[in-house]
Formats: C-alpha cells, structure tokens, sequence
C-alpha cells in the first residue's frame, strides 16, 4: 500500500462508481451515490473497505477525497436533476473550510448545490465535532442535502440525529437485513419514527429483495438503495439505465 496508493491517485487507477436510490412514492430515481473503486493493477477492481483505512492512517484521504469530489461533479454535471451523494470521512473535517471547498468544485463544474448530496457516518463526525457541525450547517444552507449514513450500526444514534443539522438519515444493511425479525422491525421502526418526529427523510440501504423493499416501505422508508434496483455502475451507463427502469416502472 505505502508505494502503490500513492502511485494509484497519480496514475488514475482510482475510479467512481454510481449506484441508484430511487423514490418509494414516485417510483423513480432521484438520485445516486458515488463509490470509489481502485483498478489496481495485477490484482483488479479494490473496494474502498480494502484500501480507506490505510488512506485515513496515512494522510492519503485528502487526494482521495478532492479526486472523489471533481470526478463525481463532472460527471454528475451531465445528468441534470439527480442528486449525487458522495461519502465524506473523518480526516476531511480536520480541513477548517471543507464546506467553501466543496461548494466551490461543484460550482466550477456546473453542479447545482441542491444536486449535491454528503453523506457522513457517525465515526466521521464524532473525533471533529464541532468542526463537523459546522461545516455540515454552512453546507446545508447552501442548499447541499446531509445525510447520516449506515445509521443503526453505532450507538448514539439519536442523540446524533437531532445534533446534527441533516435532511436524512440512511438504514444501513445490517438493520435493514434484520426486518424479517420481530426485534429488527422493532429497531427499525423505532429508528424510522425518530426520524419523522425530526422531521428527516429516511433511505433503506442494501436492498436486496422484495420481501425488504415491501416491509421498509410499509415502515415509512421513502427512498431505497440495493442490488434489488440496482449495482453500482459507472457514469456512462446511467442515463440509458434511468430512462429504461423509469420507462419500466411507469409501464
Ligand atoms: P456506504 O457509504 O454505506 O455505501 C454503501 C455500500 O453498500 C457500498 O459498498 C455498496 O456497494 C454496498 N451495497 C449497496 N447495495 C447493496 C446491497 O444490496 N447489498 C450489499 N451487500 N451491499 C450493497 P462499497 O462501494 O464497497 O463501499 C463501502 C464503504 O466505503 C461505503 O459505505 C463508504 O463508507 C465507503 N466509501 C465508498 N466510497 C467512498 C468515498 O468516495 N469516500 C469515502 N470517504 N468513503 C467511501
Ligand atoms: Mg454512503
Ligand atoms: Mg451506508
């Protein structure tokens, strides 16, 4: 890792992946979520679980992250109207103007801050802050929408749901795999009224069948996110899978 990250962000083996989270009610997508992947070579396609760990103990995540931000804006600037939400880790806070930052690449590539999404996770936020806070409120009111992702993994769920200034909290997989249970819809339902009572709106991550899309949306989920609607893709298929799965879901 120590000579080969380094030489992947300078010789563009990493890459950006979109995965689609579509609208319960509409029954359309709305938006999608960047995912970093790593081509390296001799050994194929990386998942970031393999590599971000690294990059954070090792002053890596701010290249990582700058190449995530203009790679997912430049492509995003051709889709028009789909949000595009990208995950932003812990290290990122310690940059006292992340929020200029952020707004100022999507701007210079023509992003809307209405169609930009941060995703942040509870480890992300809590060693920054009040730095956190604050770059998430300037964020926010420029128009970018903040979400608490893999929600229901942590333990101050709660309490860090009405501290933070969000707009929507994201289930992750593990309690969402758990809603054929009494126990996992009982979290879920708990987690999801908490929510609501904020006055968030809520996405079911790691949808995989319709069993979970059929229960989350009873439970008051209004967007989904999962191989049951989709893999990640890369940029140039979107548009052409969007207009065939709105076609279908119209039909
Ligand atoms: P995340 O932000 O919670 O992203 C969702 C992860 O769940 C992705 O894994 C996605 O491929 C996977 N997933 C989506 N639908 C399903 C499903 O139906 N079943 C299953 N089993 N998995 C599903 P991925 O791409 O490996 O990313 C893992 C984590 O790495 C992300 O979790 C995020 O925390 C982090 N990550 C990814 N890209 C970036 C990035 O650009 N910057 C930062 N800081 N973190 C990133
Ligand atoms: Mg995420
Ligand atoms: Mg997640």
């Amino acid at each position: 890792m120590r000579e080969a990250l380094p030489a992947a962000i300078q010789n563009s083996e990493l890459f950006a992946l979109y995965q689609p989270q579509v609208s319960v009610n509409g029954r359309c997508i709305v938006a999608v979520e960047a995912l970093l992947r790593w081509d390296r070579p001799g050994v194929g396609v990386v998942l970031p679980a393999h590599f971000l760990p690294y990059a954070e103990d090792n002053d890596l995540i701010d290249p990582i992250g700058t190449f995530m931000l203009e790679r997912a804006c430049r492509d995003a600037a051709h889709w028009g109207g789909i949000r595009v939400a990208i995950n932003v880790s812990q290290k990122q806070f310690a940059r006292p103007e992340l929020a200029d930052f952020i707004c100022t690449i999507a701007l210079a590539h023509g992003v809307n801050l209405r169609d930009l999404e941060i995703e942040v996770t509870e480890t992300a936020v809590f060693p920054h802050f009040a730095e956190a806070v604050a770059q998430l409120k300037i964020l926010r009111a420029r128009g970018v929408t903040i979400s608490l992702d893999d929600l229901g993994s942590g333990n101050a769920t709660k309490d860090l749901m009405a501290s933070l200034p969000l707009d929507r909290v994201k289930l992750g997989k593990e309690v969402v795999e758990l809603c054929t249970t009494t126990f996992g819809k009982a979290r879920l339902a708990d987690l999801i009224g908490a929510a609501h009572l904020l006055g968030l709106g809520v996405t079911a991550e790691g949808i995989e069948t319709k069993i979970e899309f059929d229960i989350l949306r009873d439970l008051g989920c209004d967007q989904m996110q999962g191989f049951f609607f989709s893999q990640p893709m890369p940029a140039g298929e979107l548009l052409a899978f969007i207009a065939q799965s709105d076609a279908k879901w119209r039909a």
